[in-house]
């Protein structure tokens, strides 16, 4: 209750003139709109892009180059920005994601100190805090090394310097004569930065270093992301985005058309969002040769084979090289590069889209083994396959998937994927269970997400649920469609129960940032919503249609949640606003206790048939346990000893009919009019078995009701009753279910198929079953103590040196 409050007063000022002050009644399908935006010419009240709406653009030229010794890189960029809302624009304002690794910036400075660590044999008591030597990593490189920009030239297409001002991660840039609707304004910038060590700092880029290449002084692979000064969003509905990065919330952009040289040390692989420009310049014949038969191939062809990426991990550079990409209509661009990169690609055909064949291609080091040849480009293909049908075709010509040291992050045609193999003894590289439905998983997810957000261009800094709550949702769609029985997890409603009931949440529509366990909030709980919309709610068929117009209208441009939820209900034509309100802006849980069933025989008013059921209900009673003991003692009653003092009574039970009640019978039957008459006696002749079900609502989140139906004759039957029946009491209802004569209910199961996220399965059955279980036998195990140390016996142990390890 007091959550909904708030998110009603958040959501506008009329809602807050509402007060229920009688009563316990809360009304759960209230209207939304007091709630969502307002509808207005840039976004209608259907949830689609209004007549006028718009976007600004921003065209980017960089030419980068990679210090690999120094793991620093440089660029010089030149920015075009479009201004094509109605507004004039008298500064513009970029975002400076790697300023978010200052040492003082707003993310570091609010880092706060977590206790939780490795295990110490000096622990003394739980209570103490301790410092994982991660921890300790992260503190040292941050000290060793400077991170963020450092921009050392700003000028405008005149070549006089700019004024700019650092706010945080943010940099405004004031404009010498004001940005007119439907102008642009060209500018340039030089500058470089520290790359971060993601192993040790964390982050969604970075380098990682492998020591133990044959290679003196090791590799490196670098994943390079969120590098350049890009243009903060400016929005109908927002303005400028200026939220500065702390680090969760990860960012939106504008769209725009890219040109960038990436100079690289000449052993070097580069992949990047983008097409190749200049393959003859960057790639021998030999691999231009098989890219060209990758295009028809049905299994990925290596363009840069494993052996011959294992023989470069120990060449040197004799110089560098450029790899020039172009990429339109994107949102942002990241690149990666290494020399132990092995490079698989397929292409994907998808008949009459933009792009009727699609580069699937894979990135990845000795260390990706075979689950990355096996598993990696296939899960490519296997992405665009499912969410072209739910969305749209693929909008670019490349699709890649490349690892490195971050587990799972998406750009534009480009996402990092963690996922590797295990070197054993014998020199065979092996991997999990786990690890497979990891890399199979993150492909997916991430190759997902150049639909969502990296097109639906929603903002993931606001809104983490918007694309990893969508995307969960198709991921695990495409999952269940690439292998149902690995054991994928997360994002189906049976998964979030234990979330759902936890003290330590936050509603789904919660900023970005201020969310409470962003895994379950943000990607399972929306993705289990929609699979309970789609299977249980809508059905596929209105909930497919409805998703794909969502995707369709947003396609390249930038929804709100407002924009989904209005869109969804539009164009299934199923007014959702109770399930948006219950799922998104509640912490509510779904748990419905059916609670007793009656079952009822109809009474035929007529006496001489209901007295004699009601005869039969009484002898079928239990005897009354101090009668049967008398008689187990042989006593004799009074009526027994003397039988004369028998009469009328003896012979006549209360449920005697006499000739007055066959009569009030009658007139019973003649007060009845034609109609009352025809359906009376229909009900008699019928017979039917009636049931009243009486259901609580225990978790508070209206929900349909769906039960599962046993009967006495061995079928069994689904029922579905749509969540509505809560709409005039939200904490109890009944429901009266007629079969007809001789059919009888054994079991009934609220929710039999799991697919509510009902969280308290056991009051789901009635009559309620023995909860099966299984019981462990354990041994206390006992912590670390100093007293407890055999201070004698391990006074003997010998000391052990290094070379006792190499042995
Ligand atoms: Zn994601």
């Amino acid at each position: 209750m007091a959550v909904l409050g708030l998110a009603l007063m958040a959501g506008s000022a009329t809602a807050q003139g509402i007060q229920q002050t009688k009563g316990d009644f809360e009304d759960k399908f209230r209207q939304l709109d007091e709630v969502l935006a307002d509808p207005n010419v840039y976004r209608n009240a259907a949830g689609e892009p209004g007549y006028q709406y718009w976007q600004q653009e921003a065209d980017y030229e960089i030419a980068v180059e990679l210090d690999e010794e120094n793991r620093r890189i440089t660029a010089s960029q030149t920015v075009n920005y479009t201004n094509n809302s109605p507004d004039t624009l008298r500064y513009i304002w970029l975002q400076l994601d790697q300023n978010r690794y200052k040492r003082d910036s707003i993310a570091e400075m609010t880092r706060t100190f977590s206790a939780k660590s490795q295990g110490s044999v000096n622990q003394r008591s739980a209570k103490t805090p301790r410092l994982s030597l991660r921890s300790l990593r992260r503190e040292q490189s941050m000290t060793d090394i400077e991170y963020g920009y450092d921009i050392t030239r700003l000028e405008g297409d005149n070549g006089e310097p700019l004024e700019a001002t650092l706010v945080g991660t943010l940099m405004r840039i004031d404009l010498d004569t004001p940005l007119a609707p439907g102008g642009s304004f060209e500018f340039e910038l030089d500058w470089e930065y520290n790359i971060l060590e993601q192993k040790a700092v964390g982050g969604r880029s970075g380098f990682e270093h492998f020591p133990d290449d044959e290679r003196e002084g090791g590799n490196d692979i670098f994943l390079i992301a969120q590098w350049f000064p890009r243009l903060v969003a400016y929005s109908d509905y927002e303005g400028w985005h200026n939220k500065e990065f702390l680090g969760s919330g990860e960012f939106t952009l504008e769209f725009g058309d890219y040109e960038v040289e990436i100079t690289v040390p000449d052993d070097h692989i580069v992949s990047s969002t983008g097409v190749l420009d200049n393959p003859r310049d960057v790639l021998t014949a030999t691999q231009r040769a098989r890219l060209d038969r990758a295009v028809d191939a049905d299994r990925p062809v290596f363009v840069v084979t494993p052996e011959e990426a294992e023989a470069n991990e120990s060449s040197n550079p004799s110089g560098s090289k450029t790899w020039v990409f172009s990429a339109d209509n994107v949102r942002d661009f990241a690149w990666a590069s290494s020399r132990k990169f092995a490079w698989d690609a397929q292409g994907f055909s998808q008949p009459g889209a933009d792009f009727e064949t699609v580069m699937a291609m894979s990135f990845y080091p000795k260390e990706g083994g075979e689950l990355w040849q096996k598993y990696s480009t296939a899960s490519v293909i296997h992405t665009m396959d499912v969410y072209n049908r739910f969305a749209f075709d693929y909008p670019y010509p490349t699709s890649q998937s490349v690892n490195g040291p971050v587990g799972g992050m998406e750009y534009p045609m480009i996402t990092f994927n963690g996922p590797r193999t295990t070197l054993q003894d014998d020199g065979t590289r092996t991997y999990t269970m786990a690890e497979k439905v990891f890399l199979v998983g993150v492909v997916i997810h991430e190759i997902g997400h150049i639909y969502f957000p990296m097109v639906v261009n929603s903002d993931e800094r606001q809104w983490t649920w918007m694309d990893e709550g969508l995307n969960s949702f198709l991921d695990s769609v495409a999952g269940y469609e690439w292998d149902p029985e690995m054991p994928w997890t997360r994002s189906i409603p049976r998964d979030l129960t234990s979330y759902m009931v936890s003290d330590n949440q936050v509603p789904i529509m919660t900023q970005s940032d201020s969310v409470l366990q962003l895994g379950p909030n943000a990607y399972g709980k929306p993705s289990a919503a929609l699979h309970i919309l789609r299977e249980t709610i809508l059905g596929r068929e209105k909930f497919d249609f409805a998703f794909k117009e969502y995707s369709r209208r947003w396609k390249f441009k930038r929804p709100t949640p407002t924009d989904f939820f209005r869109t969804m209900e539009e164009a299934s034509g199923v007014d959702l606003d109770w399930f948006w309100r219950g799922w998104f802006y509640t912490t509510d849980h779904v748990d419905i206790s059916l609670d007793r069933v009656f079952h009822m025989e109809m009474n035929t008013e007529d006496p001489d048939i209901d007295y004699a059921r009601l005869r039969a209900d009484r002898d079928g009673e239990p005897a009354k346990v101090g009668v049967t003991a008398n008689e187990a003692e042989g006593k004799v009653t009074w009526v027994e000893r003397f039988p004369d003092i028998r009469d009328f009574y003896d012979e006549n039970d209360i449920y005697t009919v006499t000739n007055k009640d066959r009569n009030s019978y009658k007139s019973f039957l003649d007060g009845l009019n034609d109609i009352d008459r025809r359906v009376f006696d229909r009900a008699v002749e019928e017979d039917a078995e009636y049931y009243a079900l009486e259901f609580s609502n225990v978790g508070g989140l209206v929900m349909p009701i769906i039960l599962g139906l046993e009967f006495n004759d061995g079928s069994v039957e689904k029922m579905y009753i749509p969540a509505e029946i809560w709409r005039k009491s939200p904490h109890k209802v009944s429901k009266l279910l007629i079969f007809e004569k001789g059919k009888e209910l054994t079991q009934i199961i609220v929710d039999p198929d799991w697919e509510t996220a009902d969280a308290d399965l056991e009051n789901n059955y009635f009559p309620r079953r023995i909860t099966p279980s299984r019981i462990e036998a354990y041994k206390s195990s006992r912590s670390f103590s100093f007293a407890r140390r055999d201070i004698m016996q391990d006074s003997t142990v010998e000391l052990k040196t290094d070379e006792d390890d190499d042995e």
